[in-house]
């Protein structure tokens, strides 16, 4: 029988309630329990593919071509696992599949309402990705008291009822702040969101601060009272310098301990070595490479999470640490920071993905410096399309050369749409999505740090290189490094007269681990390192 867990959140969002998950996620993994998880996104968006990365970060792609959210690429790393589209449960679906089977006449007779068919639906959709797992760990997003979450949270009550308090466990998350002028700890947040969650039925077996430091005695004492908990399941989240540390800290703590007691689990003790090493090592890391991140959207970077993750993972491996130093590329197009002196102090550049005219010029003239001046370039996505447009224009010497997404009527489109996009109208999930195999080319650099002749990459983008140009862009000295396997579309790109100049169509960041590392991203740092 599935046993499950459920995170709630309270006071803030962005309080860490995804890392805590994965956490937990991780620690009970780690006893050798089968463990899934589910990240709850109470929006009404069917996905998360056409929010903006500013409303909602980075869009995270499971193998299946999944668009979701963020936390599932938390769970991934930490819990090491490939998760799939189904672990993503939003409102938009619930609604969708709900509407669609009213519409089939499958409720026919009834009113068709909140209780009991959008909570059947969602606890039906919970019990189906958790069939085969002794363990779910159900996140629930935003923060007790949303409107749109309520649903959710009644499916949660119910489930408690259906499936016993022993396969149940309720733990709520939530901020505590530290006043700057006393230094006091407040748990009067947690407090109310707490009552907040008792109101709709639900009382949390432990309770998890967010605080910057660990909680005080008397905030432990409170919260517990407060909470209704005993002071056992009162837990701080407090800040750690690598996000790795957290399954850790909640560790020492007890909060596995106490799960997999309350759950009547048979494997009962964690081991976390492999993250225990991670954390030893990056501590020891002193040596900091500077690498620019080079996009639009630098002001969240939630955007670009696992990018940041991989370097960071690559980083670790290779014994250093990473400082990322945004480049905004909209500041660059506009002529207000100058690439020359953004550029000069830096070990690596990265160019980001992306979508759209704005800031396009800015990546260029930066990918166009990084190239001449032989700096360490890692293009992703957008990153490789737009380098390859800088190669055509200033190399190949095709004037105008561009991708037809910025400009449609280039003479030289070296980037277009892809044949299966262009009758498409509807804009949800339609992009090429999810993991293909791809072929390497031997004798690249891209084929030795795979060292694999084939490898599986996920995709989301709708343009790629455009096949015409392949022989010229070949022949004026850029290496096709990997081709799909299905469609022989252009995957990986490089530039061997440089020491490292790569492109990536695919996002190898989606599969990197903190102890297995993407390989182009391991590729790169350890470049830099052995330069410098
Ligand atoms: N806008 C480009 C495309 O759709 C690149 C997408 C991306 O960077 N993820 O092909």
């Amino acid at each position: 029988m599935t046993k499950y867990v459920f995170v709630t959140g309270g006071v803030l969002s962005s309080v860490g309630k995804g890392i805590v998950a994965a956490s937990i996620g991780k620690i009970l993994a780690s006893c050798g329990n089968n463990v899934t998880m589910i990240k709850i996104d109470p929006y009404i968006n069917v996905d998360a593919g056409t929010m903006n990365p500013y409303m909602h970060g980075e869009v995270f792609v499971t193998d299946d071509g999944g668009e979701t959210d963020l936390d599932l690429g938390h769970y991934e790393r930490f819990l090491n696992t490939t998760l799939s589209k189904r672990n993503n449960i939003t409102t938009g679906q619930i609604y969708q599949a709900v509407i669609m089977k009213e519409r089939g006449g499958e409720y026919l007779g009834q009113c068709v309402q909140i209780i009991p068919h959008i909570t059947d639906e969602i606890k039906s959709r919970i019990r189906e990705v958790s069939k085969d797992f002794d363990v779910t760990v159900i996140e629930i997003g935003g923060t007790v008291g949303d409107i749109e979450g309520l649903p959710f949270l009644e499916a949660a009550r119910q489930m408690r009822i259906e499936e016993g308090r022993e396969n149940t466990f309720f733990v709520h998350v939530a901020l505590v702040p530290i006043l700057s002028v006393t230094g006091e700890q407040k748990t009067k947040p947690v407090q109310h969101s707490v009552q907040e969650l008792r109101r709709i039925g639900i009382q949390p077996d432990a309770i998890v601060a967010r605080c910057e430091k660990p909680l005080e005695d008397e905030a432990i004492r409170k919260i517990s009272l407060f909470g209704n908990v005993p002071r056992e399941a009162v837990f701080t989240s407090y800040n750690v310098e690598t996000i790795y540390e957290v399954p850790i800290i909640l560790e020492k703590q007890g909060l596995g301990r106490l799960i997999l007691r309350e759950l009547r689990f048979e494997k009962t003790s964690p081991d976390l070595s492999d993250l225990e090493e991670y954390v030893r090592k990056f501590k020891e890391s002193s040596r900091v490479l500077t690498i620019a991140m080079v996009g639009k959207y630098t002001k969240l970077r939630d955007s670009y999470i696992s990018i940041i993750e991989a370097l960071s993972h690559s980083a670790t491996h290779n014994h250093c640490r990473v400082k990322l130093k945004w480049i905004e590329a909209t500041l660059v197009e506009r002529n207000e920071i100058r690439v020359e002196e953004e550029l000069a102090d830096v070990d690596g550049v990265l160019v980001l993905p992306g979508f759209g005219k704005r800031g396009v010029k800015g990546k260029i003239k930066a990918i166009k410096y990084a190239r001449e001046r032989n700096i360490p370039t890692l293009g992703i996505c957008f990153g490789m399309q737009l380098a390859v447009v800088e190669f055509a224009r200033n190399v190949v010497g095709l004037n105008n050369a561009n991708t037809t997404e910025v400009d449609p009527n280039t003479p030289h489109p070296v980037i277009d749409l892809l044949e299966e996009q262009r009758e498409l109208e509807a804009l949800g999930g339609t992009m090429r999505l999810g993991s293909e195999a791809i072929r390497l080319v031997k004798g690249t650099l891209v084929y030795r740090l795979y060292n694999r002749d084939v490898v599986f990459e996920r995709h989301r983008h709708r343009y790629e290189v455009n096949p015409r140009y392949v022989d010229l862009l070949e022949s004026s000295g850029m290496k096709i490094s990997g081709y799909s396997v299905k469609k022989s579309l252009v995957e990986f790109v490089e530039l061997p007269g440089n020491t490292f100049f790569v492109g990536c169509q695919c996002h190898p960041e989606y599969k990197s681990r903190p102890t297995d590392p993407a390989p182009v991203f391991k590729g790169f740092i350890s470049k830099i390192i052995s330069l410098t």
